[in-house]
């Protein structure tokens, strides 16, 4: 019981209990001197009837988080030497029943979208492992897994692994392609199903769940269990609920209309939510979760917060409670309120907020009103401010023609190359990225004779430039190098490969007069258009990847199928690098809707340019081309373009690291490097290097910009 009115954080029934459960309860309460009865046989006899099933295909629990503990301790606890597998983000209870064994516990990341990858689970899979834990509908995604999906899934595992499906929320799902689980026991000894009276029985306080599988995986779980494991009351309560299908009817009604009423009350506030098969949703307001988190806390409701910065789960419930939140959710995200020290970002916020129910007209206005003031303030806010009221025009014009061509330039090649030059060395915000990446390689290299260096979007080659030096101040004898270097042509050039020529050739240079061997080949491709897996690399070269400020561009399975990222990805692991660096901005610009990516970017960006005005005087012409040209494009496409348009879809460091992991990579080992970065960088004291636990996130002032990390393949 909880005094918050709305307590949304469990995903128990807030539409009560069948009235018939009380009525049960009362007359089983003169029996409370007995024992109940072992195993239940009574629960059980009348499960399985319904199910379908035999009596002695079921174990009654003490809640399914007794069975899930139980299974635990049987499969792995036992030989000592099991693993438990799981998806990420999932029900955070596998996770902690194994750490609480002592037993290895590994995750398979869902996708971008919060789908089921079948390959990404196969790769965690070994000899080892003994469980797999699947929640169907997922809990705290909501998304689900087809029937298709889960006997693919069975028929590719190996027999050793046993595969529990948790339907804690089954009886809520309505996808006619949702998983019928049951319908498999009969082909597959390795299947457990979960079920709970938690949920949509409305009986989360007397703790029942309830598995099933064939026979002989019952005997083995029931070896464990203790004989008294679930009291009489529950069993009582459990039956009564059984019996009252008309509560439970009521209760699926009840919750898909609050679904609805709530998602399309998110909708209106602008806060992104998956399509949820459970009695919950995930939200992402594009504000850190903590924020919102003590937000409704203090206005009297509890939601749960999940494993990462962002989302947050909640119940759905009764009406008036739902009102509620979402008026407070409203408040929250109010612009004064997100912005109180800041009145343009307020209004950026306000401007953005309208543009889908303003008239052309008015649109017109508010933007010109916003651009007005923005021109007449001077600092990050102002400046920051014009470029997303640029945006907004490009954005309610859908004159997106130059949105999305980062290439493409009305100013000079001098005056970019300048402004280039400036941001290198006068901001932290592109060396970061080198300095750490190098160190990472130059880790990797050590005493190596021939080092074969693979950059994906090379850009002006600033960073192996450094790299040689360093490389040139080692004491003995040096690696030779190959640098393979891929890019987009330029085809506004009548020789498209110019610049990646230009590019070698200063490259050439500088390697010899450090006195190293290199030699350079260039690609002018698009990396979509590419095989990787095409490169001929000997086998006595040392092969490093290097992809810094790229992988965002390319289409994840949101706009594309196949994904181009872990496509691309899939081919780095496959190359088996010594090291692959990465480094991407950390903000989500790929998967949030307009709303929430539009504080999203407002965050990033007005934290990017704030970094700018710290650090550049206030009227260098360079520094108006950096927030206006290199950051101003990426403003103008991240909020004015939608789909296939968009080609700055940037994801957080945490989406990355669960797209790395999924697609065969793991952290590289780590070395404690934070000071001497922040040393070599010069770092103005508003930053700090935050380690992320595959390599660094550069902060500023608190607020995450840039992370850089570095990994290799699974099966190193
Ligand atoms: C709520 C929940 C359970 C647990 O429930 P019990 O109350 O222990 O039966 C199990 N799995 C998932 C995914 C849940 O969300």
């Amino acid at each position: 019981m909880k005094n918050n009115p709305y307590y949304a954080a469990s995903n128990e029934n807030l539409f009560g209990a069948s009235p018939q459960v009380q009525i049960a309860l009362q007359r089983a309460l003169a029996q409370v001197n007995s024992y109940p009865q072992p195993d239940a046989a009574d629960l059980r006899h009348a499960l399985a009837s319904k199910l379908g099933v035999h009596p002695e295909q079921l174990v009654i629990g003490n809640g399914s988080a007794e069975l899930i503990s139980l299974l635990v301790r049987r499969f792995c606890g036992y030989s000592k030497t099991g693993e438990v597998l799981a998806l990420y983000p999932s029900y955070p209870l596998y996770r902690q029943e194994a750490v609480a064994l002592q037993i290895p516990f590994k995750e398979a990341p869902l996708t971008s979208g919060y789908r089921i990858d079948k390959e990404a689970i196969l790769r965690q899979v070994n000899a080892a492992t003994r469980l797999l834990f699947l929640c169907n509908p997922n809990n705290p995604t909501g998304t689900y897994l087809s029937q298709d999906e889960l006997t693919q899934l069975l028929d590719e595992l190996p027999p050793h692994v046993v595969v529990v499906v948790d339907e804690a929320y089954i009886e809520y799902a309505t996808a006619p392609d949702c998983a019928n689980a049951l319908s498999l026991l009969p082909s597959f000894p390795n299947l457990v199903v979960l079920r709970t009276f938690s949920k949509a029985y409305g009986l989360a306080s007397v703790r029942i769940g309830y598995m099933i599988a064939q026979r002989s995986l019952i005997q083995q779980v029931l070896e464990v269990k203790q004989p008294y494991n679930v009291n009489q009351l529950a069993q009582v309560a459990a039956m009564a609920a059984l019996e009252d299908e008309q509560f439970l009817a009521k209760t699926v009604k009840d919750t898909q209309v609050g679904k609805a009423e709530l998602t399309a009350g998110m909708q209106q506030v602008g806060v992104q939510y998956w399509p949820s098969q459970g009695n919950f949703l995930l939200l992402d307001a594009g504000i850190g979760a903590e924020k919102v988190y003590d937000y409704l806390l203090a206005n009297n409701i509890t939601v749960r917060r999940t494993d990462d910065n962002y989302t947050l789960r909640l119940t759905i419930g009764p009406e008036e409670h739902q009102l509620y939140l979402l008026s407070m959710l409203q408040a929250l995200l109010h612009p004064e309120n997100l912005y109180p020290q800041h009145p343009l970002l307020a209004q950026v916020l306000e401007v953005g907020y309208s543009l889908p129910s303003l008239s052309a007209e008015a649109t017109q206005q508010a933007i010109n009103d916003l651009s007005a003031k923005a021109a007449s303030q001077r600092d990050a806010q102002g400046r920051v401010a014009l470029a997303y009221a640029r945006a907004f025009a490009a954005r309610s014009l859908q004159n997106t023609a130059n949105a999305g061509n980062l290439y493409a330039s009305s100013l000079g090649v001098m005056d970019m190359i300048s402004a280039f030059n400036v941001l290198v060395t006068a901001t932290p915000l592109v060396t970061f990225g080198h300095r750490f990446a190098n160190h990472s390689i130059l880790t990797a290299i050590a005493g190596k004779t021939e080092v074969y260096l693979l950059d994906l979007g090379i850009g002006s080659g600033l960073q192996w430039f450094h790299l040689m030096e360093l490389l040139a101040a080692l004491p003995g004898e040096k690696p030779t190098l190959h640098l393979t270097a891929i890019d987009i042509p330029d085809n506004t050039s009548s020789n498209p490969l110019q610049k990646l020529q230009e590019t070698g050739e200063r490259l050439s240079l500088h390697a010899q007069q450090l006195g190293l061997a290199f030699s350079y080949t260039c690609i002018g491709t698009r990396l979509e258009d590419f095989d990787l897996t095409s490169l001929s690399i000997s086998p006595t070269q040392t092969l490093v990847v290097n992809a810094a400020l790229t992988l965002h561009h390319l289409a994840d399975e949101l706009v594309s199928q196949p994904d181009q990222r872990d496509r691309v990805l899939q081919q780095i692991s496959a190359l088996s690098p010594a090291v692959f660096s990465l480094t991407e901005p950390d903000s989500e610009h790929n998967r949030l809707n307009f709303l929430p990516r539009l504080r999203e970017s407002l965050r990033h960006y007005h934290t990017v340019f704030d970094v700018l005005d710290a650090l550049l005087p206030p009227d260098m012409p360079e520094r108006r081309i950096i927030e206006q040209e290199f950051f101003g494009r990426e403003i103008m496409n991240v909020v004015a373009c939608e789909g296939n348009g968009r080609v700055e879809r940037h994801e957080r460091d945490e989406a990355w690291q669960r797209r790395l992991v999924r697609n065969g990579f793991k952290p590289a080992p780590q070395q404690d490097i934070g000071l001497e970065l922040a040393q070599e960088l010069a770092l103005h004291p508003s930053f700090s290097l935050v380690p992320n636990g595959a390599g660094y996130t550069l902060h500023w002032k608190g607020t995450t910009i840039i992370s850089s990390t570095a990994w290799v393949t699974l099966q190193e």
